[in-house]
C-alpha cells in the first residue's frame, strides 16, 4: 500500500443489469451493465530519493491524499516544470490545478490515468459506433465466430420496452432469430459432416468457427455483445462529450452516461467540470465548458 500522496483505497464502482427471458426461453436485457475492472494505481513512495536530490522531499509529505488518477496526472504535470518545491500547487489545490489543465487544453497529462470497464447488455449496433473512438482506447469484444449460439442474448431498445406492440415484436423477432440461428448452424454442421469443401478445416476450433461465422449472418442488430473497454482519461472525456450528449443515439448515450457516473467516483477531480443535464426524452447527458482538452 502506498505510504504517501495517494488515497489508500480505490473505488471499484459497478452496476449490474437484469437478465430476462421470453416465454420460449430466449434471453434478453433491457439496459447495459458496467463494471469497473481496471484502473491506474499510482505509487510515489520510491520517488523520495529522486526528490531529495533537488531538495523537494517535502512534496511527498502533503497531508491531503488524492485519488490515484488525479495524483498521477498532477505529478506528471508538475514534472514538466519541476514545480515540486515550496511554491508548488499542493494536493489541496488539485481541483484548481486540474481545472487549469482543462481550461488551457493541455490534456496530455490526463492521458496517464486510465480505466477499464466490462460492459454487457449492449447491442452490436452500439459497439459499431463505440469502436470508432481510436485514440487512447482498447477494445476486447466477444467474437461471434468463436462463441456459439448457446450464449446468445439480445437487447431490447429503450423505445420498445413500454410499448406493448413493439415489445411483442421484439420478443417474436428474437425468438425467431435464435431459432433461425440454431437451424442454420445445424444445417451448416450437417454440410461439414457431409464433407463440404467450403466448410472443412484442419483444426476442430476452425471447424466450429466456420459454422458460427456463417450462421451469425441472420442475427439482428439487437444481438447482445460484451466488451472490455479501456480508455485513458482524455479519451473517456472525449467519449463522454460525444456520446453522453443530446446528439448521440439513445442506447449509446445511456451506456456512456452510466460509465460517466461510475468513473466520476474513480476520478472526482478529473471530471469535476461536468454538469449533468436532463434531456426532454427523460435521459441524461453531460456538459462541460472544457470540451476536448
Ligand atoms: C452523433 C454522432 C453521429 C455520427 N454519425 C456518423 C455517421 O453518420 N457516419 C460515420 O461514419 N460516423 C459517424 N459518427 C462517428 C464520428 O464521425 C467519429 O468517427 C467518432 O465519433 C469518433 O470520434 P473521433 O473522430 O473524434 O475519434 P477518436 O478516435 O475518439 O479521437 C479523438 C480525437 O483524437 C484526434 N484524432 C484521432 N485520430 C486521429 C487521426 N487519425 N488524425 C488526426 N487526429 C486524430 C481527433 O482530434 C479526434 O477527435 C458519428 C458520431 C457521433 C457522435
Amino acid at each position: 500500500m502506498p505510504k504517501h500522496f495517494v488515497l489508500p483505497h480505490q473505488e471499484w464502482p459497478f452496476r449490474h443489469a437484469e437478465v430476462f427471458a421470453t416465454e420460449n426461453g430466449t434471453r434478453c436485457l433491457k439496459e447495459p451493465g458496467a463494471i469497473v475492472i481496471g484502473q491506474t494505481a499510482t505509487n510515489l513512495d520510491n520517488v523520495d530519493e529522486f526528490l531529495r536530490d533537488f531538495d523537494f522531499e517535502e512534496y511527498l509529505e502533503d497531508p491531503t491524499l488524492l485519488p490515484h488518477g488525479e495524483a498521477l496526472a498532477k505529478f506528471g504535470g508538475q514534472i514538466c516544470y519541476m514545480s515540486l518545491g515550496k511554491q508548488r500547487s499542493t494536493n489541496a489545490d488539485a481541483p484548481k490545478y486540474i481545472g487549469h489543465i482543462m481550461e488551457s487544453g493541455h490534456g496530455s497529462v490526463i492521458e496517464h490515468a486510465s480505466a477499464s470497464v466490462l460492459i454487457y447488455g449492449i447491442s452490436r449496433s452500439l459497439t459499431h459506433e463505440l469502436v470508432r473512438h481510436r485514440a487512447g482506447t482498447a477494445f476486447s469484444q466477444l467474437s461471434q465466430r468463436y462463441v456459439s449460439g448457446r450464449l446468445l442474448r439480445f437487447v431490447e431498445r429503450p423505445e420498445y420496452q413500454d410499448d406493448p406492440t413493439l415489445h411483442a415484436k421484439f420478443e417474436r423477432w428474437i425468438d425467431l432469430s435464435a431459432k433461425e440461428y440454431d437451424e442454420r448452424a445445424q444445417h451448416l454442421l450437417a454440410m461439414q459432416e457431409g464433407g463440404s469443401e467450403m466448410m472443412t478445416a484442419e483444426r476442430k476450433t476452425d471447424m466450429r468457427k466456420k459454422v458460427n461465422q456463417a450462421a451469425r449472418s441472420c442475427l439482428p442488430n439487437e444481438t447482445e455483445t460484451i466488451m472490455v473497454f479501456t480508455g485513458n482519461v482524455r479519451a473517456w472525456r472525449h467519449i463522454f462529450e460525444m456520446r453522453a450528449s443530446e446528439g448521440a443515439e439513445v442506447e449509446i448515450r445511456r451506456l456512456i452516461f452510466l460509465c460517466f457516473e461510475l468513473l466520476r467516483e474513480v476520478w472526482p477531480i478529473l471530471t469535476q467540470d461536468y454538469e449533468v443535464v436532463l434531456l426532454s426524452d427523460g435521459t441524461k447527458a453531460v456538459q462541460t465548458k472544457y470540451r476536448k482538452v
